[in-house]
């Protein structure tokens, strides 16, 4: 292929701790920079998902509404998806709140901890999802990139696989659980 490799990665529910470790890459990541761009995600100034993503790095738990349609529309519009770390190939951190009614939980974060303005947001807030899932859950996966963080050498790896069109084998690389 002659055409930079379109890279996106996405944030859902997760703590950057995943995107850190991307950028933990360093100047590594310059000996691969005229194969690849970022089309979109928090490192870029792209507000909408483009058409036509080769590769997309996703990040965090399925958590709410709007996790779940950035990841259904980052699905039909990447040829390759990927799990980036625990949170996303397990739900890992944000699953704790999975055994808990939805509703104790609102109330506990808004009304019981709150210091002022104690009430549930009903407006400009994504409704939570009753459990927090894997991406693998919700969407075809191609790829899972475990670790909490995923350590810097193994995403490099797989994206240097991955640009020299073959398919990482993380076997040996990477440990799930
Ligand atoms: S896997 Fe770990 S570092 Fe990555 S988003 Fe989840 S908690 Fe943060």
């Amino acid at each position: 292929m002659n055409r930079k490799i379109r890279i996106a990665t996405s944030w859902l529910d997760g703590c950057s701790g995943c995107h850190m470790s991307f950028l933990d890459i360093d100047e590594r990541l310059l000996t691969v920079l005229d194969k690849f761009e970022i089309v979109y995600g928090p490192l870029v100034d792209a507000k909408q998902v483009p058409e036509g993503i080769d590769v997309a790095l996703v990040e965090g738990a399925v958590s709410n509404q709007d996790d779940l349609e950035l990841i259904q529309q980052l699905r039909a519009r990447s040829s390759l998806l990927i799990s980036l770390g625990d949170c996303a190939v397990t739900s890992n951190v944000p699953a704790m709140r999975n055994p808990h009614p939805l509703g104790k939980i609102l109330e506990r974060v808004y009304i019981e901890n709150a210091q002022a303005d104690q009430q549930i947001p009903a407006n400009g807030v994504p409704p939570l999802l009753r459990h927090a899932r894997p991406l693998h859950e919700v969407v075809k996966v191609d790829l899972h990139i475990p670790g909490c963080p995923p350590a810097p050498d193994l995403i490099f790896h797989c994206i240097a696989e991955l640009l020299a069109g073959r398919t990482p084998n993380l076997e040996t690389r990477a440990r799930f659980g």
